[in-house]
């Protein structure tokens, strides 16, 4: 249940942040639930959490804190795999929710765009951004419910899931190699890649088969990309890559085994002969 929110906290804003309800409170800090208000009236739910008076002037303190912060911004980087613990102790489950851009059939954030940067591609639906066009303004950031566009502070434009356009397409790759990255890297398989629209493929059949939904279908994005509901399955490796081609173990022995006559590790990875 969430904490009140006092009629003090509620009429203070905290920079861009407006507290909504206060979610936890400890010996360090307090938790809130607040509204982000950005650009042209955009407005986003987040979660602030703000250092105990008595301690902010505390500097060993306040670095502390900061480094939370720190790690806490690159573990939500929008384009890594989040890790969430669910339920309640002793009943808990560890959750890992890959997120990335959902190349939605209606995405917020193109007609928000200013300058024409972000588009669909009327031929496949993939969602883009034209670099030569953006300006950085961060629009489509603020637009797009699911926070997977990011800015590229360095090259102060806007970033995000390409669906590895570049490799899908690349003739010069072998057919089953024209997938996006991460579904080519994933070991169990996790990651689908397919025409949502054509029946018959793969993903069409797994969301058909396997349940999968969209994400908050409720923002009206109609998003491409669905997750299939958790299950148990069998890690799929082969036995050959299991062993690596450069691995020391095979320089000296087929098989070695610590604590024998026969060479160690050590000795296999000691080339000098
Ligand atoms: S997920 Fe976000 S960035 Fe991607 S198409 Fe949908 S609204 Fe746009
Ligand atoms: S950041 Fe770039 S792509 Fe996003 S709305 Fe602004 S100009 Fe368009």
């Amino acid at each position: 249940m969430l904490g009140e929110v006092t009629a003090a906290i509620a009429q203070k804003s905290f920079g861009k942040y407006r507290p909504i309800a206060e979610l936890g409170r400890g010996g360090m800090a307090t938790v809130y639930l607040a509204a982000a208000t950005g650009p042209a009236g955009f407005s986003k739910l987040v979660v602030f959490k703000q250092l105990q008076a008595e301690l902010a002037n505390d500097p060993e303190f306040r670095d502390m804190f900061l480094d939370e912060a720190r790690l806490a911004a690159r573990l939500n980087h929008p384009n890594i795999v989040q890790t969430f613990e669910v339920g309640e102790f002793p009943n808990t489950q560890t959750v890992h929710f890959p997120k990335s851009c959902l190349h939605c059939e209606d995405p917020p954030c193109v007609p928000v765009c200013p300058t024409g940067a972000s588009y669909k591609r009327k031929e496949d639906g993939i969602v883009l951004i034209d670099y030569d066009k953006c300006i950085g303004c961060g629009y489509c950031a603020w637009a797009c419910p699911y926070g997977v566009r990011e800015i590229d502070e360095h090259r102060k434009e806007m970033t995000k899931c390409t669906l590895c356009v570049d490799r899908i397409y690349n003739e010069d790759l072998a057919p089953q190699d024209r997938r996006p990255a991460c579904v080519m890297a994933c070991p169990t398989s996790a990651r689908i890649f397919g025409d949502v629209h054509d029946p018959e493929s793969d993903v069409s059949v797994a969301i058909r088969e396997r349940g999968g939904y969209a994400l908050m279908p409720e923002w009206g994005t109609v998003p491409s990309n669905h997750y299939l509901p958790r299950r148990k399955v069998e890690i799929k490796i082969r036995e050959d890559e299991l062993v690596r081609p450069d691995s020391p173990r095979k320089i000296d022995a087929p098989t070695l085994h610590p604590g024998t006559e026969r060479p160690t590790l050590d000795d296999a990875a000691n080339f000098s002969g």
